[in-house]
């Protein structure tokens, strides 16, 4: 269930950031575009035009800075939990992550239904978007 989640937004994620790249690499086409044609009128009739020919070059540092992929903020939100599951009927339950869990782990909650005991069955971070999803019992 968290798995199939996790994958929903992390294909929304990628279509934003693939979307996002195309429209970046547009623009800075297009200012490629506009810097090559300031400088070249710039030194149109023997003198150079300072003022074009700056304007080119601002023009050109902008649509680099635009089209080199900007590394991602690490400001997603992760969560960490823990998958209790009971060592005799197979109950599951999701936690926390606490310091010192680790997969095997006996948790030392007893299961409401045979008595069994629970282990840490896996552990793994998802990613939140602005509210939280996880339930956490
Ligand atoms: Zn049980």
């Amino acid at each position: 269930m968290i798995d199939e989640e996790e994958e929903d937004v992390e294909k929304l994620l990628k279509r934003k950031i693939s979307w996002k790249s195309v429209f970046k690499g547009l623009l800075g086409l297009i200012l490629l575009g506009g810097a090559f044609t300031l400088i070249t009128i710039s030194r149109q009739g023997g003198e150079i035009n300072i003022t074009y020919f700056m304007f080119g070059i601002v023009l050109l540092c902008i649509a680099s800075s635009v089209m080199v992929p900007v590394p991602k903020k690490k400001n997603e939100l992760r969560h960490t939990v823990s998958i209790h599951k009971c060592a005799k009927c197979g109950n599951k339950r999701v936690h926390d992550y606490k310091e010192g869990d680790f997969v095997h782990k006996d948790s030392g909650i007893m299961c409401e239904e045979c008595a069994g005991n629970y282990k840490i069955f896996e552990v793994y971070s998802i990613k939140l978007k602005a509210r939280k999803k996880t339930k956490t019992t």
